[in-house]
């Protein structure tokens, strides 16, 4: 059955250009992560998965067990790593699926050890990443909880310590102090871990921010020294995106960053169609609440899209759309499931005609960064708002 018109069109051969472009900027000092979580940035784990694969990533990020299961279906050889940790009652589905938790509380890595047991894992067989909090007071170890942590991996243990993990928390910050700092506080504990006579293959650091700011080599120089591998987790950068810095960088960009401009591909487009065009008189209000009040007679067009599809409401009368190649205004406030907007000025605008909410139309674009500059937020923000009921279709 035909949908409703509105939905999603993913590039799957951007996302995996994307992902080899930023191996070749992470490489040879470190390997990357594709994170992929909260249904790939709302891009779909379905289709970004597999792509990231195929592009030669060994390593996918997700959020949850249940995320890492889905991922799992779809990609028998990866190594997923379940960034946000196991709950109470998953680590069954963590073993049986060989997903690999982050881990940074005792009762997390109870979980798992119980059912690994329960499994019959061998000893150092279930592979864990255990998050250092250097910083942004989210996720992690503090100082006090690291040595009894180290205690948990003893010979014997089905538990094996394979990687130290942090997370960069403003890596987007173009003077990279906070940066600085956070790579020294993982120094001391990687000083100390090796002190007490361990070690973890894998240092897991650095977001999209970190990378394209050139961060890769000083995460492997501190890897480098601990005898380690450096893993970078990118995320919005392989949806074809490069995060905005602050301040700007001055003069000039970081060599990656100045590259990434130019390379990366934007992999999600937004779409949906006129559903049906009318014209009003002057005087007559648009919308709920009546927010918008006709000065002069208008041609609207209503779109098959609304909030409940991920537009957001505080859209209404702040922001355009792009029909036939032009940007037509939204007018109103954003129904649950439908929006209008002006095509006054648009010529021969009829029922069916395709409207653009995010990507290319005729050669003028609206990206994910205009919707967030608008409504206070971010372009992560944008893109997981897209509602599941929204068809993402491969093109
Ligand atoms: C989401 C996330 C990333 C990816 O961040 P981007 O800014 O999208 O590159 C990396 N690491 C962790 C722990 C995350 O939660």
């Amino acid at each position: 059955m035909p949908t409703r018109p509105c939905w999603v069109e993913i590039r799957t051969r951007s996302f995996e250009e994307n992902f080899r472009f930023l191996a070749g900027l992470a490489a040879p000092h470190a390997e990357l992560l594709a994170i992929v979580k909260a249904d790939a940035y709302g891009h779909s784990l379905a289709l970004c998965a597999p792509a990231a694969v195929c592009a030669g990533a060994r390593w996918l990020g997700v959020t949850s067990v249940e995320e890492g299961v889905a991922a799992r279906a779809l990609c028998p050889e990866a190594r997923v790593l379940v960034i946000g940790g196991v709950f109470p009652g998953q680590g069954a589905a963590l073993i049986a699926n060989r997903l690999t938790a982050v881990a940074w509380e005792p009762w997390q890595l109870n979980e798992i050890e119980i059912a690994a047991q329960d499994a019959g894992a061998a000893a150092g067989s279930v592979p864990i990443h255990l998050e250092i909090d250097t910083g942004m007071s989210r996720q992690g170890v503090d100082a006090a909880g690291l040595l009894p942590m180290l205690a948990r991996f003893s010979a014997g243990s089905p538990l094996k310590l394979e990687g130290v993990m942090t997370h960069l928390f403003a890596a987007d910050e173009a003077d990279g102090t906070v940066t600085e700092a956070q790579l020294a506080q993982l120094d001391k504990v990687l000083e100390q871990i090796s002190a007490g006579g361990q070690w973890a293959e894998w240092l897991n650091v650095g977001n999209s921010a970190a990378l394209l700011a050139g961060q890769a080599e000083a995460i492997a120089a501190l890897a480098a020294r601990h005898g380690m591998k450096a893993l970078l987790r990118p995320g919005l950068a392989l949806y074809g995106l490069a995060p905005a810095y602050e301040p700007t960088f001055e003069p000039e960009n970081p060599a990656p960053l100045a590259t990434a401009l130019t390379r990366l591909q934007p992999v999600l487009s937004w779409k949906t169609r006129v559903t049906g065009v009318r014209t009003i008189p002057a005087g007559a209000v648009v919308g709920y609440n009546g927010t918008f009040v006709a000065t002069e007679p208008m041609r609207l067009a209503l779109l098959a899209a609304g909030y409940a599809d991920g537009i957001d409401r505080h859209l209404g009368n702040h922001f355009s759309l792009l029909v036939r190649g032009q940007r037509a205004p939204l007018i109103g406030l954003v129904s649950m499931d439908q929006t209008v907007v002006d095509v006054t000025d648009i010529p021969s605008v009829k029922p069916g005609d395709e409207v653009v909410l995010i990507g290319t139309q005729q050669g003028e674009t609206i990206t994910a960064f205009d919707h967030a500059d608008v409504t206070g937020t971010i372009p992560w923000e944008v893109f997981t708002r897209i509602a599941a009921r929204v068809l993402r279709i491969a093109v």
